[in-house]
């Protein structure tokens, strides 16, 4: 595939706005910062990743899907830690009052990058979203009415896993999904869908006995692996993820069989390998229940570095903190023995994804005169499969081609139907929303039953029977 340098910079946004992908959200408003909508194509390409990540975990690793709520109230936060350690650090602008957060800060030299004043100091913000659980009955009320909006998905499944335990017949281990969204007050979203206030997660919690965490079944199927990997400490080396548990690197099988298989996923959904790697926490950038944590990073032009899974092992902090908050017992019973389990978890941000795909999957290139702008998408995640094009809208060629259009809806294919402009045209459009596939009825259809189907990437044509397509591009 020819790959042209494309400025990625200004040119993925654009696309992504013009071609229905992604919005600001309230735009008629003026638009909130944090804050994005999903366009027609962009709904679709997320409801695709989304769909591949349920299939992965779901069936492939053979996990329990629930669906908690969104809301949760304040003792929910205390017991997990949240109301007391879910904050950054942020720093204000002396002059034009600007919140930024300390992390960036350091990136932009400490000055403000709207007017230029000194930055200081402006302590810690709690992310989480407040909100009022019914309505209070007086002051002494204020507190027990307290909610908040989910900052993650993971503490309704630990909030469940008494229940969760009894549906598995208490048994270990146990690995449990969502898909949902979850909500930061984020001090100052400036980068696009990587930084957001609303998000969607997708979070796998597998619960295994503390004990077991070295005896993974799944590990010889992945053990093999080679990862590029960058420890807290010293440098980024590439190594298989037998070696690197072997050497300590990784510091159980649990833990590194789900880091392989969380690089399994981004590559098999078209995230190109040499684009990705896992880095280790430092200690002092650990969240306040995680033992260890790597983070799934790729490579953007545009923001650099960045985390778009994170992989942490967070032993028993959780269970233990609702057992003990909310006085239930989140034991395992094997005969008279108690076992706390531990938590290892994938956590998948899927609008960084989304991003991380545009991004890498957009090129360029010289054809003839013109140039073309291609989202080459693999085939699974496209968010169209096909587009029906007639050659000329007459000579019956126009209801031939609306009939092949019905034909491969009826097969449940969600295909597009265009007799607007050139055929050049009609292929440069579907190249940028990333179509794998344009259908062109001409005149040997009506002769021979045949129509023409064009390959995004290769541009290649070939002719196939009508009663294949549907074959053809499956
Ligand atoms: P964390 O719980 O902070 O490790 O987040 C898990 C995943 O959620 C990250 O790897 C990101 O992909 C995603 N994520 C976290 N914060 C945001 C945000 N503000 N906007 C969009 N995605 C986010």
């Amino acid at each position: 595939m020819s790959n042209a340098k494309v400025d990625r910079r200004e040119e993925i946004e654009e696309l992504a706005r013009r071609r229905g992908f992604l919005w600001q959200a309230f735009e008629i408003y003026g638009g909130v910062a944090g804050f994005y909508d999903y366009g027609p194509l962009g709904a679709l390409l997320k409801r695709r990743i989304e769909a591949e990540w349920r299939r992965f975990y779901g069936i492939g690793e053979g996990f329990y899907e629930i669906e908690a709520t969104t809301i949760g109230p304040r003792d929910v936060f205390k017991a997990s830690g949240h109301l007391k350690s879910f904050s950054d650090m942020a720093v204000v602008c002396k002059d034009c009052k600007t919140f930024f957060r300390m992390d960036e800060a350091i990136d932009i030299d400490k000055r403000c990058p709207e007017c230029g004043g000194e930055l200081v100091d402006a302590g810690e913000f709690n992310l989480m979203f407040q909100t009022k659980i019914g309505v209070p009955k007086g002051e002494s009320e204020q507190n027990n009415s307290t909610g908040y909006l989910r900052p993650e998905t993971a503490q309704g499944i630990f909030i469940d896993f008494p229940r969760l335990l009894r549906f598995n017949r208490d048994k270990l281990p146990l690995g449990v999904i969502q898909i949902g969204k979850a909500y930061r007050n984020e001090i100052s979203p400036r980068k696009s869908i990587i930084r957001l206030r609303e998000f969607t997660m997708a979070e796998a919690e597998v619960f295994v006995d503390p004990g077991e965490k070295n005896k993974h079944p799944g590990f010889e199927t992945v053990k093999e692996k080679v990862l590029r990997l960058v420890p807290a400490e010293g440098a980024q080396e590439e190594k298989s993820l037998e070696q690197a548990v072997k050497s300590g690197i990784i510091a159980n099988q649990y833990l590194g069989y789900h880091v392989a298989r969380v690089g399994e996923f981004l590559e098999g959904i078209g995230i190109p390998g040499d684009r990705l790697r896992f880095r280790q926490h430092r200690k002092d950038e650990m969240a306040h229940y995680a033992r260890d944590c790597w983070d799934a990073e790729f490579f953007s032009n545009r923001y650099s570095w960045m985390e778009i899974v994170g992989v942490a092992d967070r032993g028993d902090y959780d269970l233990s903190v609702h057992a003990s908050f909310s006085n239930t017992d989140m034991c395992v019973h094997d005969g008279p023995e108690k076992i706390i389990p531990h938590v290892i978890e994938p956590s998948f941000g899927i609008d960084r994804i989304v991003y991380a795909l545009l991004e890498s999957s957009l090129y360029k290139e010289q054809v003839g005169k013109q140039k073309r702008k291609v989202l080459g998408f693999k085939n699974e995640i496209a968010p169209i499969k096909a587009a029906v094009f007639p050659l000329l809208n007459r000579d019956g060629l126009k209801e031939k081609a609306v009939e092949v259009f019905q034909a491969l809806r009826d097969e449940a294919i969600l295909v597009e139907y265009d007799d607007s402009g050139s055929i050049g045209r009609r292929y440069r459009r579907q190249d940028e929303i990333g179509t794998p596939y344009c259908i062109t009825i001409d005149y040997d259809t009506l002769e021979d039953g045949t129509v023409t189907i064009r390959e995004r990437d290769t541009m290649k044509q070939v002719r196939v029977p009508v009663a294949e397509i549907k074959e053809f591009i499956a």
